[in-house]
């Protein structure tokens, strides 16, 4: 099934556009629209380092309005929006508690603690993907020579595709506030989660002292973030963002693709949350894949055990990529359609038909 010769005849059929690549490896992997290239095209520039490039002026504007903060700084990537979010909210010696298996701890290559000199205390999330106020009430630290300045909380949402209950943030700011310390969101998809509670991005935004969000993920944008935040904490990000090097010239060729993804992307990313519904409720069809089958937002997640590699290498011959896992992460995003997803739910099938 895996010769040599089939390879190449799927090779050839894929080049000859017989059928596309569908690729749930993550949403980053979208590519800009014919639509949003030509915005990216008439984009006006101007020199960023000196404030004059007015379509990144307008983004910021645009992205502060949207999450109701009084500024927001446009940055390389999602990690560089955390990062100078970590570093603007701490000093060295000062400690940042946020989720074991966050972006931000375990996916950033430790920049905060290596860079920064901030340290991290790791909680486990629960399943909801929330922290427990208790766990963190109790690795909050007293003032004492022993211990690192505990000065930031850092959630994440969605967390695995799961949203946080407006409620729980709620709790978790008087928590922060009670002992004086910041919160900041990994927002990375926090319109996901917007759309998926129904609400105003700001109805997220307002219980955080900074939030990012990604550009580059479910909004389709090819690369760029946002960091709101209020003036003097944005001009301090801004200031550390010139310092590793992040700050950019004629950026608004960018930027151009972020606003029009927000302009354009947003209440779509519900297609993206209804494809991957649809996509699990396929796959728990599946008689013989015994493994829990559960989507959240626009992920999907499928335990196959062991099975994990034969079974990516399956779906690659047909056309379908995803990360070979003992529990799969299957991501919708702009780039695939229900026509798609009866495709993967079709080549399932005929792998776990194989196997029986
Ligand atoms: C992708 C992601 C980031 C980082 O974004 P990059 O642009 O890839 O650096 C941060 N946090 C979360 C939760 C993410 O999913």
């Amino acid at each position: 099934m895996y010769s040599y010769n089939g390879v190449l005849l799927i090779k050839i059929f894929f080049s000859a556009g017989v059928y596309n690549m569908i690729d749930l490896r993550s949403d980053t992997v979208t590519k800009p629209s014919q639509a949003m290239r030509e915005a990216m095209c008439r984009a006006e520039v101007g020199d960023d380092i000196m404030g004059e490039d007015p379509t990144v002026n307008r983004l910021e504007e645009f992205s502060a309005d949207l999450l109701g903060f009084e500024a927001a700084l446009f940055v390389n990537s999602g990690t560089q929006g955390n990062f100078l979010s970590v570093l603007a909210h701490c000093n060295r010696g000062e400690e940042v508690i946020a989720g074991k298996e966050s972006h931000l701890i375990k996916w950033e290559a430790g920049g905060t603690a290596v860079l920064g000199g901030v340290c991290a205390t790791p909680i486990d999330f629960e399943l909801d993907g929330t922290l427990d106020l208790k766990k963190i009430k109790g690795s909050i630290k007293p003032d004492d020579q022993h211990f690192a300045i505990t000065k930031l909380l850092a959630l994440e949402n969605t967390q695995g595709g799961k949203v946080l209950p407006l409620s729980y943030l709620e709790q978790a700011s008087h928590l922060v506030k009670e002992h004086r310390l910041k919160m900041h969101l990994d927002g990375a998809r926090i319109f996901n989660a917007a759309v998926f509670l129904n609400c105003p991005v700001k109805e997220i935004a307002r219980f955080f002292d900074s939030v990012t969000f990604c550009l580059s993920k479910g909004l389709g944008a090819p690369a760029g973030s946002i960091i709101c935040g209020n003036k003097d904490f944005i001009a301090k990000a801004r200031r550390l963002r010139k310092m590793i090097g992040g700050s950019m010239r004629q950026s608004g060729i960018i930027a151009a693709g972020g606003l029009f993804a927000l302009e354009h992307h947003v209440a779509r990313l519900k297609e993206d949350h209804e494809n991957a519904s649809y996509l699990a409720q396929g796959l728990s069809q599946i008689k013989s894949l015994h493994g829990k089958v559960e989507s959240h937002t626009n992920m999907v997640f499928v335990e196959v055990g062991a099975m994990g590699g034969r079974l990516a290498e399956f779906l690659y011959s047909k056309g379908i990529k995803i990360w070979a896992k003992e529990t799969l992460r299957l991501v919708t995003h702009l780039d695939v359609s229900r026509k798609d997803m009866d495709r993967v739910i079709a080549a399932f099938q005929e792998f776990y038909s194989l196997l029986a």
